[in-house]
């Protein structure tokens, strides 16, 4: 059986999940995709139409799996958030998150040694009360927790293919940073919002999300847990 997606996992405090029970409710990942391809979530008008390049030629980048240094190495703050070249780099980073089904995608993991991500909420993966969210960037982030709630989150990751595992996240954070215009941004976010920011920024940082599993019973293969969930 397969959770509904927005069930997959808990991120009540007061509900300490099981490792493997979340692991098993199945769908709720960001960064690894199920059989999900363009056009079977929420695409924002936006990329599907206006924004793509007038070549219509999608610019898919490398990713960069578990293993390579550039995952394991602080990345460098970006000196001018608005300049064109990042602009142009966060595009190509957005077509290929989208391509590869992820829900966020960092700057080294496509091998450019830089502070910024991008990320979205499709609709399909948003928790409850929370707001599906179109393709953007942050760059130069800074993540900060607010409160003392935490949430257990079933997390893959497009740089390690085909596992997941439980990772404990602050259950709010705050954020800022910049967009790929040169703006100014920042906010509050729960839930799956929360759990991407933090994914994504501990790229920036060298870290992977199996440096942060407390449990490594949790961990495994999506189609081995799958296959025993469908037992
Ligand atoms: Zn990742």
């Amino acid at each position: 059986m397969i959770s509904h997606p927005d069930k997959a996992y808990s991120r009540n405090p007061a509900v300490k999940a099981d490792a493997h029970s979340t692991l098993n409710a199945g769908a709720q990942f960001f960064c690894i995709g199920d059989d999900e391809k363009h056009g079977s979530f929420d695409e924002p008008a936006w990329f599907a139409g206006a924004s793509r390049r007038k070549e219509d030629i999608l610019a898919l980048l490398k990713i960069a799996r578990m293993g390579h240094p550039v995952l394991l190495r602080p990345a460098l703050p970006v000196e001018s958030p608005g300049a064109p070249e990042i602009a142009s780099l966060v595009q190509d980073m957005i077509e290929t998150m989208l391509d590869a089904s992820g829900a966020g995608l960092a700057a080294p993991q496509v091998h450019h040694s830089l502070r910024l991500f991008v990320y979205h909420v499709p609709a399909a993966r948003r928790d409850d009360g929370e707001e599906a969210l179109a393709p953007r960037a942050l760059i130069n982030p800074v993540i900060s927790p607010v409160g003392e709630e935490r949430m257990d989150c079933v997390e893959g990751c497009l740089s390690l293919p085909g596992l997941r595992g439980v990772v404990r996240r602050h259950a709010c954070v705050r954020y800022e940073g910049w967009n790929e215009r040169g703006e100014a941004v920042s906010g509050e976010a729960r839930g799956f919002h929360a759990n991407v920011l933090q994914h994504e920024n501990d790229h920036l940082d060298g870290i992977l999300y199996t440096m942060r599993i407390d449990d490594f019973r949790s961990f495994g293969y999506t189609d081995e847990l799958t296959r025993e969930n469908a037992t």
